[in-house]
């Protein structure tokens, strides 16, 4: 009846007099179409918001995340607890009655940090809190016992290079954004070594510190000599930089033992729940299982995991099958620079025009404030309306710039992508440190954050078309 009624008074639209007809005979769809479409998702969307936020699945998926990661803990690439969180996770997403389990291998780096610690010996006696750098190599067996040289940045670096022979160089560079301020982690060992240093200390890439080292994976340059690299806390940074400045020598003994294995078998985990209409066509949910070998990876990423499981349980607990299929993706690997997913899109790229959308949740499950979002100005218009669904949980925002490592191979070839936008507030308090735990997540937090991944996903897979997208390359942000 509706449908009736709208080719009706579409017919006495006068710019669509001329316009030409589609090889069916209909007209294209207008943006109103689309619009009309949308807003027919409100009683869906306000079903799904209910049953998250409210009703029976309220705090779901953080108790699943709860017990997930009391029982397995931290899942570094290549390490035991990985293949122990996959293996749990196949099981769970089997016995909720999911569709198309399965594991896609993948190798993945596989370096464990060992024992490692550093003391202050000049001028006085004071421990270290440190956490080796993923791929760092080790010391010598006996430890480096050097002087230190403090600088704020490479700039600094570059200016009194020729001091910085046979020292280790502590980096004291201040907190800007994780974005700008992160190359001093990944450059911060093969910038020291170019100027003769025999390991770099690096002040901890984070907004704020109760003595907490924060690792996080580092890049050798090859021409470049290997030193051992690790992250320091904020206070000790801020601390031999005072102590440099007042013209304090400082000597320290640095010990890591952290090894470099071959590259290690491992899994993306996938889950679906199968499009009734066009089955081939995706619109892929994820976020990434492993995590650091610190905390518990409770927030990186394991909020951000099962919210994207979230979105297919509630789905398949109000019985609604999409058109498109909706697979969720738990990508392994994603801290050593998004390896599982580089894998996974060499192995389905060339489906790459029945990828509808992108999406992943890896900047956090706290207060949801929108959703970021990377396609073209017509995509942009249609996520801004689905957007609207959500206006009973005030989640409304669509920014720009999806972020996702994992994703990015996707949305660097034209398919729209999308990331959870939160309150990140606190975000950097607890990444790649200790205090990544159970203790950071919020259950009310996590139940509007999985409403607002379920209802963009489900309606996504649902609607009559897929998303607007141009050529390859000519992506507007
Ligand atoms: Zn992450």
């Amino acid at each position: 009846m509706k449908y009736l009624s709208l080719i009706f008074f579409m017919s006495l639209l006068p710019q669509y007099a001329g316009k030409s007809l589609r090889r069916d005979g209909s007209h294209p769809r207008t943006f109103e179409d689309i619009k009309n479409e949308i807003a027919g998702y409100s009683d869906t969307a306000k079903a799904i918001i209910d049953l998250a936020v409210h009703g029976k699945a309220q705090n779901r998926s953080y108790e699943r995340l709860a017990v997930f990661a009391d029982t397995v803990g931290p899942r570094l690439s290549g390490s035991k607890n990985l293949d122990a969180a996959i293996q749990y996770m196949f099981s769970a997403l089997q016995k909720d009655g999911l569709e198309n389990v399965h594991l896609e291998p993948v190798k993945v780096p596989h370096w464990e940090r060992g024992e490692e610690f550093a003391v202050m010996l000049e001028p006085r006696n004071h421990s270290i809190a440190i956490l080796g750098l993923g791929s760092s190599v080790a010391t010598p067996p006996e430890g480096i016992t050097a002087e230190v040289m403090v600088v704020a940045s490479f700039d600094e670096l570059h200016r009194r290079a020729q001091e910085a022979k046979g020292k280790i160089v502590v980096y004291n560079q201040p907190f800007v954004t994780y974005g700008e301020t992160v190359r001093y982690r990944s450059q911060g060992a093969v910038e020291a070594a170019k100027v003769g240093a025999v390991a770099s200390l690096i002040r901890s890439i984070a907004s704020f510190s109760i003595d907490s080292p924060h690792t996080g994976w580092q890049n050798y340059q090859s021409g470049v000599p290997r030193i051992p690299t690790a992250c320091i806390s904020v206070e000790d940074a801020e601390m031999m930089s005072r102590m440099a400045l007042r013209g304090t020598k400082i000597v320290v003994y640095l010990k890591m033992g952290a090894r470099t294995y071959p590259d290690s078998p491992s899994f993306n985990t996938v889950a679906e729940i199968v499009g009734n209409k066009y089955p081939e066509q995706i619109v892929l949910v994820s976020g990434h299982l492993d995590s650091w070998d610190v905390g518990q990876g409770a927030m990186d990423d394991g909020g951000g995991a099962f919210i994207s499981w979230e979105a297919l349980s509630l789905i398949k607990d109000l019985g609604l099958r999409p058109k498109r299929t909706l697979r969720m993706v738990l990508w392994t690997g994603e801290e050593q620079g998004g390896v599982g997913a580089e894998q996974y899109y060499q192995l389905h790229k060339e489906n790459i025009s029945n990828f509808d959308i992108v999406m992943e949740s890896d900047e956090g499950t706290f207060k949801p404030s929108g959703l970021a979002f990377t396609g073209n100005a017509k995509a942009r218009d249609i996520i801004k309306e689905i957007m609207a669904l959500l206006l009973p949980i005030n989640v409304t925002d669509v920014f720009d710039n999806a972020d996702g490592t994992d994703i990015n191979y996707w949305m660097r070839d034209g398919v729209p992508g999308a990331s959870l936008r939160d309150d990140l507030s606190k975000y950097f308090w607890f990444h790649h440190s200790q205090g990544d735990t159970m203790t950071v997540q919020d259950p009310n937090q996590m139940n509007l954050c999985a409403a607002v991944w379920t209802v963009v996903s489900y309606v996504i897979a649902d609607m009559e078309e897929m998303l607007p997208r141009d050529s390859k390359g000519a992506l507007n942000k």
